[in-house]
């Protein structure tokens, strides 16, 4: 265990340089997508097309940094009870255009049950829209994807279950590190941020997957906070 905790000891570091590089680099950012924005509508030269492409980049500088700075924030930020049903339709409802367009069936077991956790709710939906994101990415046309929420003592877990290509052993143990991703347009963030919210919603993952088999997630979350002041992280 004293190896895991080096480990997530360094992680963390990692996470907070890189948190602060991201807002180092947001101001500036936020400048050139303006000015680009400007160029578009002063410039109608449709030998421009290039500004098209700066603004998308810039969009997906504007994504990463985004993503980066989670890490820097306050451990739980907004303590509130969050309806956790709700969430998850949300967070479907966000993706649906997404699976439809891949022809990927997303199949909703609601459940009947209150389903209420006290956390913080656009923190809980940015992890659910990670992982149904993940789902979709890694199934292929005419899959579907399971979501359910399931109750028991104390806890809530919420599911999702694919059948897209599954991970070798190897690589569910690097799920966390910082970029790791065989995504052409991925950031290798994902799991790392959702590590870190789960963490301070002192819950955990369930992940079991097979190579060519599928993925199965479970996010496990303790119905209430233990009685604890939430933990701040060091401003940086
Ligand atoms: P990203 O999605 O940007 O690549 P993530 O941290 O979300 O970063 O995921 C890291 C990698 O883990 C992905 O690139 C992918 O190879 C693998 N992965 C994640 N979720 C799944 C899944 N449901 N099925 C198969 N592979 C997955
Ligand atoms: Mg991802």
């Amino acid at each position: 265990t004293e190896e895991l905790l080096r480990k997530s000891d360094k992680l963390k570091v990692v996470g907070q340089l890189a948190a602060a590089v991201a807002h180092e680099i947001r101001n500036p950012l936020t400048a050139l997508k303006g000015f680009v924005k400007l160029l578009q509508t002063q410039n109608a030269d449709p030998k421009l097309p290039y500004l098209g492409i700066i603004q998308e980049e810039l969009s997906r500088i504007e994504f990463i940094s985004s993503e980066l700075l989670v890490l820097a924030k306050p451990q739980v930020s907004r303590v509130a009870d969050v309806d956790v049903r709700e969430v998850l339709e949300q967070t479907i409802m966000l993706l649906a255009t997404q699976a439809v367009m891949n022809n990927i069936e997303i199949r909703h077991c609601a459940a009947d049950e209150q389903a209420y956790i006290s956390g913080d709710g656009n923190q809980l939906k940015q992890v659910f829209v990670n992982l149904l994101k993940n789902a979709i990415e890694a199934s292929s046309p005419g899959c579907s994807i399971e979501v359910a929420i399931e109750r028991s003592e104390g806890e809530l877990r919420i599911r999702f279950a694919d059948q897209g290509c599954g991970m070798p052993e190897e690589m569910v143990k690097r799920l966390g590190e910082p970029f790791y991703t065989t995504k052409e347009k991925g950031t290798g963030l994902g799991y790392m941020v959702m590590r870190r919210i789960i963490e301070s919603h002192h819950g955990r993952l369930a992940i079991s997957s097979r190579q060519g088999d599928g993925t199965t997630v479970e996010v496990i979350l303790p119905t209430r906070l233990p009685d604890q002041p939430p933990q701040q992280v060091p401003a940086i």
